[in-house]
């Protein structure tokens, strides 16, 4: 599929937005593109106006629950003016840019380089955010440092942790935190790292990568955008991708039987859990679910102490600039901070006269930069409406209700 067809009904939603067989029609291409996340908006609007809409609320159902790819319904597609070969779109991958895969031997060349860094931050440097260092510390730090408790409940420190939560709110910062706390070397696993064009080479790029980390031990192992990388196999055409994701669930069960991988843990983050194949959040995999949430005053606090470091800056105060950017991401705050240091290199460059970062640049930045995590916030409260029926997002439904989102 390409995306101008997807793009071209957008925009033509954007023209038409109570047309809602094309919002319908929207979702169902979105969904084919493995744009799941965009799609539920567009279903969580239609149900919201028609919570008994047939088909919306089958294509949801299939959206949260990890099931096989939407099948094509049975909605006339010429009434949208844009024509869609199905058969051709088979081996679309979605937002993943798969190369074309190629029968071949692979090289043994070009293996993925693993850069195993040893982080210095511990959990006393990521600010606020109490109640996830909390969790974070019972469920990953305590049994780990505790050999009784590892004796005791040994079977149960298997498996995997996968932080989920807005972007640019922490998940990366936090992973490294509890690297450093360990002690551990810090490897990070990206989709982009694994894939090669040669048939079996991205299984063996990934096989590499977690025998790397098994040779830096004590290490964590932190795979960035999971949902990238382990995407729902029924929803992947691409018989390439599923054995991505087959050499990953032998890899975290290779970690999970502890054979040679004592020292070994497995840490992963997503925007989107709900995008994430189920088959990877089984029992000993990554089963255990943190929430990452934007970050909370203390934390957006910390996160401008942290980016206002090294910066020349005069009667700044942080925690008024915190009291400003509720619902603000660390991301949008580092580029607040940046933002407010253009300011003032210009004004020096325009006056002659260098001159320091001051409150009313990082004020002028605020007002300039909007928060950057209102879709994800649109995703997840249709995915807390729809798609709670087992209760792995209570977490979340009562912090968009306490924000009062629902
Ligand atoms: P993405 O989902 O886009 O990968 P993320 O959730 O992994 O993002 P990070 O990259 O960890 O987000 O955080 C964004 C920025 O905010 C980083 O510069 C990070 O150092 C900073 N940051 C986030 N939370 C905190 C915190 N509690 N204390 C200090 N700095 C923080």
């Amino acid at each position: 599929m390409t995306d101008d067809v997807v793009s071209a009904l957008l925009r033509a939603l954007e023209r038409a937005p109570d047309d809602d067989a094309l919002r319908l029609h929207a979702a169902e291409l979105l969904m084919q593109s493995g744009r799941t996340s965009e799609a539920i908006v567009h279903l969580g609007m239609l149900l919201a106006a028609d919570p008994r809409h047939p088909r919306a609320a089958v294509l949801m159902a299939s959206a949260l629950s990890g099931a096989p790819s939407v099948e094509h319904s049975e909605t006339p597609r010429q009434e949208t003016g844009a024509s869609f070969d199905w058969d051709a779109a088979e081996g679309d991958v979605g937002e993943i840019v798969a190369p074309a895969f190629v029968e071949a031997e692979p090289s043994g060349e070009d293996e993925p380089a693993v850069h195993a860094e040893s982080p210095a931050l511990t959990l006393a440097d990521v600010g606020g955010m109490e109640q996830v260092k909390e969790r974070l510390t019972a469920s990953f730090l305590a049994p780990l440092r505790n050999p009784e408790l590892r004796r005791l409940y040994g079977k149960r420190l298997r498996g995997g942790l996968l932080l989920y939560g807005p972007p640019g709110c922490g998940k990366t910062h936090l992973a490294r935190a509890l690297a450093g706390e360990l002690g551990a070397s810090f490897v990070t696993v990206r989709l982009n790292d694994v894939l090669d064009p040669y048939l079996g080479q991205s299984e063996h790029n990934l096989h590499i990568l977690f025998d790397e980390a098994r040779r830096h031990a004590p290490c964590v192992i932190f795979l960035d955008e999971v949902d990238a990388l382990g995407q729902r196999r029924t929803g992947m055409g691409s018989a390439a991708m599923r054995g991505v994701v087959s050499q990953l669930l032998e890899e975290l069960d290779g970690v999970a039987a502890q054979t040679g991988n004592e020292g070994v843990y497995v840490l992963a983050a997503t925007n989107q859990p709900w995008d994430v194949d189920v088959a990877l959040r089984r029992p000993g995999r990554l089963d255990r679910t943190v929430l990452v949430l934007p970050p909370d005053r203390e934390a957006r606090a910390a996160i401008f102490r942290t980016h206002l470091r090294d910066r020349p800056i005069e009667g700044v105060d942080v925690v008024e600039l915190a009291r400003r950017t509720e619902g603000y991401s660390g991301a949008d705050i580092a580029h607040i901070c940046e933002t407010a240091s253009e300011i003032a290199l210009l004004d020096s460059v325009r006056s002659g006269d260098a001159r320091l970062i001051q409150m009313a640049d990082l004020l002028g930045a605020i007002d300039d930069v909007q928060p950057s995590i209102g879709d994800w916030l649109a995703s997840a409260r249709n995915v807390a409406l729809f798609g709670n029926t087992d209760g792995q997002y209570d977490e979340l439904k009562a912090y968009l209700k306490k924000t009062k989102r629902l």
